[in-house]
């Protein structure tokens, strides 16, 4: 792992107390021999935290690029490739921690631009971090900001320095910068965190997507710079949009950077489907084979197994967890509408071959008749489900890569 981005803390991160000068409450802090203990502990510290993230491949397929690995973190492992549900305010929607961690999900994402407008990450901070504010003391990523401020918010201007946008909570100017957007993560305490990247729209001029992807790789290198935890990994973006050579560039670059893992974004923005699979198949091999491959907000059957055969490792989406609060079940790669007549006395459960909760002890009518009455119960068992539906999805192909059989048992994703 690379030590150049992994600078000592200046602040918050290892505080007075547990630094052996200041435990002892003395007042010659700057004096040679206190600023010498310092650094070795804080160089000790590194050292043992750095070793907490590493990324094993065990198993490669004979017949496509996917992998099988584990990616430690601090709050425990990932095993690849895994679909990671979306929390975008430390929470995912109408689920309890101990609910979604019996969905066999390991890492879950949570959103800097929402936490920072709700509640700020000071009360998160306060509170001992998102791991003990949420509850959940598996991983967490946590995604810059960058996707949302660009996609959702209005007035915005973008300069070289970052975005100035308006709130959508109370009107205020904000200035969100690539320095500000990690340490806005620094103090939130993810164990991934992303760099803050300028995800241009599509369609977009080639102009207009090159000086994007030239400036994430400007503002990486300062998210790089203020990055304060060394118990925090910081995956680069690679962006390009549908401009292979750009996006090839920009690999190469932050291949260049050795950061403990990388994300392709600035995908599933309303490109056809096609151009996904042929910008990830086209980048992927260009990312460092030893590192974490992130695929950023892809979620679909067809997408994850493609982008799998390609080299990835991981994916988010928002879709199962939207596609439940509107009354829709994933059930082995369709999607089903409950609110359909057909189920109004169906007594079988969703999946009998799924071993979530919803569907070991409830039935489709049942979940019809929730569904139909807007009980808020229907969105937490379709929520159980859809979660459990896709983390299976990636451990079947897990399994799949690792007895060599991914081809023939999900070629119908493949082609
Ligand atoms: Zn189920």
């Amino acid at each position: 792992m690379g030590k150049k981005y992994f600078h000592a803390p200046r602040r918050g991160f290892i505080s007075e107390d547990a630094s052996p000068t200041g435990a002892r409450g003395s007042r010659g802090f700057l004096d040679i021999g206190a600023a010498s203990r310092f650094t070795t502990h804080h160089s000790l510290l590194i050292t043992e935290l750095t070793t907490q993230f590493s990324f094993q491949v065990s198993t490669r397929c004979s017949q496509t690029k996917a992998r099988v690995g584990v990616f430690y973190t601090p709050h425990g492992a990932v095993e690849t490739p895994r679909f990671m549900p979306v929390g975008t305010l430390a929470n995912v929607k109408t689920v309890t921690p101990t609910q979604l961690q019996e969905t066999g999900a390991q890492m879950v994402l949570a959103n800097t631009y929402h936490l920072h407008l709700q509640p700020g990450e000071r009360i998160v901070e306060k509170a001992g971090g998102l791991h003990q504010f949420m509850r959940w003391n598996q991983p967490i990523l946590t995604d810059s900001g960058g996707f949302q401020v660009f996609s959702l918010s209005e007035m915005r201007q973008i300069t070289d320095d970052g975005v100035i946008f308006r709130s959508p909570h109370d009107g205020q100017m904000i200035n969100l910068t690539p320095e500000r957007s990690i340490q806005i993560q620094n103090a939130l305490g993810a164990d991934v965190i992303m760099a803050f990247d300028e995800c241009p729209p599509y369609p977009a001029s080639r102009e207009e997507v090159e000086a994007a992807t030239q400036r994430t790789y400007r503002w990486l290198e300062r998210c790089i710079s203020a990055h304060q935890r060394p118990d925090q990994a910081l995956f680069g973006i690679v962006q390009g949009g549908v401009y292979p050579d750009l996006r090839a560039a920009a690999a190469e670059a932050l291949a260049g950077l050795d950061l403990p893992g990388y994300a392709i974004g600035g995908v599933s923005v309303g490109e056809p489907p096609e151009l996904i699979a042929k910008i990830v198949q086209a980048t992927t091999p260009m990312l460092p084979v030893d590192k974490p491959r992130y695929l950023m907000g892809v979620g679909t059957y067809k997408e994850m197994a493609q982008a799998i055969a390609s080299g990835m490792d991981l994916f988010d989406c928002v879709i199962p967890t939207r596609l439940a609060r509107h009354g829709a079940a994933l059930v082995k790669g369709e999607r089903w509408n409950l609110k359909n007549s057909q189920y109004r006395e169906d007594f079988q459960p969703l999946d009998e071959t799924c071993p979530c909760y919803t569907c070991q002890n409830f039935t489709r009518a049942y979940i019809s008749h929730l569904v139909r009455s807007q009980e808020i119960l229907a969105y937490t068992l379709l929520t159980i489900h859809n979660i459990t539906e896709l983390v299976r999805f990636t451990q079947k192909i897990r399994e799949a890569i690792i007895s060599d059989r991914f081809t023939t048992e999900f070629a119908q994703w493949l082609s």
